[in-house]
């Protein structure tokens, strides 16, 4: 057990390249941590900042109580599963799971147990004579989750594990490590796990929180309902869903007596509950994100619709994608059971809810209503 302390962490690489910036993080021991963000933002570094593999160049680093920046990777109570797969070909599944407890000199009956165990939980017993060649990759990459767990160890590492595998299997597989999460709490042996991926998607479904990074920045840590609902600025509102939240520039002003946010000739009251927050950005220009959940079909033109040409259609069964056009900007608007047929090249008329408005400092691009 362990929690995961990084404290005012830099990284510059030999070449100069400043790759994370004042990093401070906690993960909490048991915690599921995922790190998210583009490509090249530096999870990957940070990750293998834990795990030993590469030098911290400025900061504290600290695995339970003790500081590790000089701990060599294998007194850190850690073991890391790789995105490919790193088995050793000529070895079985045993073998592969075997060898690190057998060069730590475990006892043979200890190790089969070990082995035993990890593989009924990942339901790979039957897979233990075979070699990686003759195994799929998704079997591979339960053995070598297998590999990580027999060591027992306190935080589990993972550097995008799931990436090679299909669609359907990277869905079962993420399913299959939170399980494994819930299992070792269960069992009174909780493990930090912290989690390296680009995709959102496993980031909101497996993560107790998120840590969303962009350019070796952190942006916002939170769980993930409140990265949802709560982007603390507009990067986070940007990668955080998908479709991703639409996004609008334009001025706040007063009409009739309301402040309200104008593009072209539109304009949109924000709800009275918004409107003290929203006051100091009075004649100044903010972006406004609006998930596209919270737009809607509308009969006639009222307060707060906008009137839009329809670029392209999704169908996708039980819910569409309109995809439109205002003030030069994409707009799109998700439908649920919507039975009105809609096609590129109608204009319709759209709602926006604004009580789940965002808007966002066009300096900062901080969430004027973030609360927390
Ligand atoms: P991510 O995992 O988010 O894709 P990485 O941590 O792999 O990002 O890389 C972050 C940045 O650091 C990238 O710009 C990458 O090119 C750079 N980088 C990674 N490793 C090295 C290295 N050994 N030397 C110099 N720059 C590096």
């Amino acid at each position: 057990m362990a929690s995961v302390k990084l404290h005012d962490i830099n990284k510059v690489y030999d070449n100069g390249y400043h790759a994370l910036h004042d990093i401070n993080l906690e993960i909490e021991d048991g915690e599921f941590m995922v790190l998210v963000g583009p490509s090249g933002c530096a999870k990957s570094t940070m990750l293998r900042m834990v795990a030993g593999l590469e030098s911290v160049t400025d900061g504290e680093l600290s695995i339970g109580e003790q500081v590790c920046n000089d701990l060599p990777p294998k007194d850190r109570g850690i073991a890391m599963v790789f995105q490919n797969y790193a088995l050793y070909p000529h070895m079985t599944a045993y073998e592969n799971m075997a060898f690190g407890l057998e060069t730590a000199k475990k006892p043979k009956e200890e190790i089969e147990k070990r082995v035993a165990e990890a593989a009924e939980l990942l339901e790979i017993t039957d897979l233990l004579s075979r070699k990686p060649k003759q195994m799929s990759g998704g079997q591979r990459q339960r053995v070598a989750l297998g590999r990580a767990m027999v060591r027992k160890p306190d935080v589990f590492l993972f550097d995008e594990p799931l990436s090679n595998l299909d669609a359907k299997l990277r869905v079962s597989m993420r399913m299959r490590i939170s399980k494994l999460h819930q299992q070792l709490k269960a069992a009174g042996n909780p493990a930090t796990m912290i989690y390296v991926t680009h995709d959102q998607v496993e980031a909101m479904t497996m993560g107790d929180r998120v840590c969303i990074m962009n350019k070796g920045h952190l942006m916002q840590v939170d769980t993930p309902m409140e990265v949802y609902h709560n982007p603390k600025n507009k990067f986070v509102a940007e990668f955080i869903g998908s479709p991703a939240m639409n996004m609008l520039y334009g001025k706040l002003e007063i009409h009739d007596g309301k402040l309200a946010f104008n593009i072209g000739d539109n304009v949109f009251t924000l709800p009275d509950e918004k409107q003290t927050q929203a006051s100091v950005w009075e004649g100044r220009f903010v972006y406004l994100g609006i998930r596209p959940e919270h737009l809607e079909l509308a009969q006639d033109e009222d307060e707060n619709t906008v009137s839009a040409l329809i670029t392209a259609v999704e169908e996708l069964g039980s819910e569409k994608f309109i995809h439109t056009e205002v003030e030069g900007h994409e707009v799109v608007c998700k439908l649920m059971n919507e039975e009105k047929v809609l096609q590129a090249g109608d204009r319709c008329t759209f709602k926006l809810n604004m009580s789940r408005c965002h808007l966002f400092d066009e300096t900062t691009e901080f969430n004027i209503f973030y609360n927390k």
